[in-house]
């Protein structure tokens, strides 16, 4: 394969490109975010069925680096970092679960669970982040001096950079918003060694810091803004299609926050469909907690305005963030994908998760909010019995243990816990075990 190109382009469609190993995240020109342009061309010299019989080949296998769910896509991905630069943990590969009890239980029959949580610091930020650090590490390689990598975080993000830095020895700055992230999430990048700076603020505060600081070159911004995260994040779409045996579903759920997730899988879409390996996009279904949804107040007036907001706390933390600062490529993505947006009340999310982990799943509260917004448009007949539906579980619940139990155990105010499970105490008597076992019975 002759050497594939890409390029940083202005994503509102200013005549302005940079190298993608240039430190630039904004345009010069308007300040719109930057994209990463593949040179598709190229790309359209392989026939699709070729591509697939490669992707299929090296998927899930342990080639270096190509068995991670990512760098088994690199062409599409990020064919700029050279193999042995690459800061790979095999991420990606998640389970596509069916969700077949949960689906008869609400009404659809073809109902699917991207488990993009099962990953190694337990979230989708892998995915990006494994492309953002090898690109740095080929910088550093290639002599360009970059001292540190930060973020602002509501969690995710700054244990993914953590655990990648960790594993290139790259300095990791994260900025997190004080008692606003989950022990776990704290925990993460305290663990790899970076260097935490908890702030008295929320995360939209904590974004404008990290851009300021990173103004000074030599400390690399890892926030979404910065293109090279949508890239490995576009992978959730290949991998959907390739799950399904090279086929898009009907309709993808998708929780947003700061919105880099929604454009990843738009683009991972709208490149398959370029390339001629799907013949038709899904439906993008954008999904908000109610606390924290001014995508939503957008999308009620059109997406003819939008207004930053002051985010609430909600159970779904990693998604309180009032000014995303992809909206607007996420807005462009809805339009494209003919694209809903739903919000969810934390009465919703709290019961949205207790219900669907009885059917043997364990969700975090970012996926009660999907699931809610799922079930929204099922009832409202906008989603039919029988179309495929995916998804997008973005962490794993095991994050949010604490929420989960304070629910169980009727802590949470404002939530109405219909799915509570305590645990029985009993005596160490088999007697007593046996009339509890009895009582369980009765209820079932
Ligand atoms: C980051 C994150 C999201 C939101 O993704 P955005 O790209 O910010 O919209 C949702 N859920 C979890 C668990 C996350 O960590
Ligand atoms: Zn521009």
């Amino acid at each position: 394969m002759e050497k594939l190109s890409v390029k940083f382009r202005c994503g509102e469609a200013c005549d302005v490109s940079f190298p993608v190993t240039e430190i630039v995240y904004n345009c010069p020109k308007c300040g719109g975010l930057l994209e990463v342009e593949h040179d598709l061309d190229a790309l359209r010299e392989t026939s699709p069925s070729d591509w697939k019989k490669l992707f299929s080949e090296r998927f899930m296998g342990t080639m270096w680096p190509y068995g991670s769910g990512v760098w088994g896509k690199k062409e599409w991905v990020m064919p700029e970092v050279s193999d042995q630069n690459v800061i790979s943990m095999f991420e990606g590969g998640t389970n596509l679960f069916w969700a077949s009890r949960f689906g008869k239980e609400i009404g659809c029959s073809d109902l699917w669970i991207k488990q993009c949580g099962l990953s190694h610091t337990g979230s989708f930020k892998d995915l990006g982040m494994t492309v953002l650090v090898s690109m740095v590490n080929e910088m550093k390689k290639r002599g360009i001096r970059i001292d540190a990598v930060a973020c602002a975080s509501t969690g995710d993000t700054s244990a993914a950079l953590a655990a990648y830095c960790a594993a290139a020895s790259i300095p990791a700055v994260v900025l997190l918003p004080r008692e606003k992230v989950s022990p776990a999430q704290l925990l993460q990048p305290l663990a790899n060694g970076a260097l935490v700076l908890s702030l008295d603020t929320d995360f939209d505060g904590c974004m404008a810091i990290v851009k300021e600081i990173t103004k000074e070159k030599t400390i690399y911004l890892a926030n979404s803004m910065n293109s090279l995260r949508i890239e490995g994040q576009k992978t959730v779409a290949f991998e959907i299609v390739q799950q399904f045996d090279w086929e898009a579903p009907d309709w993808v759920v998708i929780p947003g926050g700061n919105l880099g997730n929604v454009s990843a899988l738009g683009a991972g879409f709208s490149m398959m469909k370029d390339l001629g390996v799907i013949d038709r996009l899904p439906r993008i279904i954008c999904a908000q907690a109610a606390n924290a949804n001014p995508l939503y107040e957008s999308y009620l007036k059109n997406f003819n305005e939008f207004h930053p907001k002051h985010a609430l706390p909600t159970l779904a933390s990693a998604i309180q963030i009032g000014n995303p600062v992809s909206i607007y490529r996420a807005i462009r993505t809805l339009k494209k994908f003919n694209g809903i947006v739903e919000d969810a009340t934390e009465d919703e999310i709290a019961n949205a998760v207790a219900m669907s982990d009885r059917t043997g799943l364990f969700n975090c509260p970012h996926t009660g909010v999907a699931i809610t917004a799922f079930m929204k448009c099922l009832s409202k007949g906008i989603i039919k019995a029988d179309e495929r539906v995916v998804i997008i579980s973005t962490a794993s619940g095991l994050k949010f243990a604490e929420s989960k139990i304070r629910y169980h155990m009727g802590e949470l105010t404002g939530i109405n816990a219909r799915y509570a499970n305590l645990p029985v105490e009993t005596k160490a008597d088999a007697g007593e075990v046996m009339s509890a076992i009895e009582r369980f019975r009765g209820d079932i």
